[in-house]
């Protein structure tokens, strides 16, 4: 006779940084937005330092975020729904697969926030269960790639190209900054690096110095010192 002493597969469980419950910019309609910890990038704008360690945060698994979006479902009417962001959310692709699956099953709305800087089987299986995609757009020469970010634009190249073969939905997001992508030059190449992705919507961020302070507070150097916010005629594209 079999025994029965199998024991149960590990909770799925995320490293969080932090929650936004009534995000309206992460997304369509009203959204709880998850902060995930964890970003392999080094943007030179980054707000967030404080989520670049990946074994900062909290763990928090599957039943406690099931039962956070359950409690915000009246509040995102028919358009809301989750967004993972970050951080860099395909670091913890794995994880997060059957967490984008228990929240469809359950009717959610789930959008990836990701530079797509990951190219991991599951990275792609991640964006191809998500709803929508918002895609941050770091830079498109791959040498302002690597200076912006510290890594090589390479794996972001295939996962836009698996994109645009899927034809997932994406939001496009940059950050503008004057000195980094406001010339013509930039902007043509930008469009370059977006065609043939069906893109919904396009929102260019104007750079900003409001995360100063915590890499002061993490004694750590500011690398976008040299940036400034960009005209209104920089920022269009
Ligand atoms: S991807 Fe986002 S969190 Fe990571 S360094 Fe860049 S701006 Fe910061």
């Amino acid at each position: 006779m079999l025994s029965s002493s199998a024991t149960p597969a590990p909770e799925p469980t995320l490293r969080v940084h932090s929650y936004e419950s009534f995000g309206a910019v992460d997304g369509p309609g009203i959204r709880l937005v998850v902060f995930l910890q964890g970003c392999p990038l080094r943007c030179l704008f980054c707000h967030n330092p404080d989520t670049w360690d990946p074994a900062g945060g909290t763990a928090v698994p599957l039943s406690e975020l099931l039962r956070r979006a359950r409690r915000m479902r009246p509040y995102l009417g028919n358009d809301g729904g989750i967004t993972f962001s970050g951080g860099e959310p395909l670091l913890q692709a794995e994880a997060l697969l059957p967490i984008v699956a228990a929240l469809h099953a359950e009717g959610f709305h789930v959008a990836i926030d990701t530079s797509g800087a990951l190219d991991t089987p599951a990275a792609r299986a991640l964006l191809d269960a998500a709803d929508l995609i918002l895609l941050d757009v770091k830079a498109p020469d791959p040498d302002r790639f690597r200076e912006v970010t510290g890594l090589s634009q390479a794996p972001t190249q295939r996962i836009f190209a698996h994109l645009r073969q899927t034809q997932k939905p994406v939001w496009i997001r940059q950050v503008v900054a004057h000195g980094l992508n406001d010339t013509p030059a930039e902007k043509a190449a930008t469009r370059e690096m977006i065609a043939g992705l069906n893109v919904q919507r396009i929102d260019r961020l104007p750079y900003h110095e409001l995360g100063v302070m915590k890499y002061e507070a993490l004694g750590l150097p500011y690398r976008g010192a040299t940036l400034s916010p960009p005209s209104p005629e920089e920022l269009a594209l």
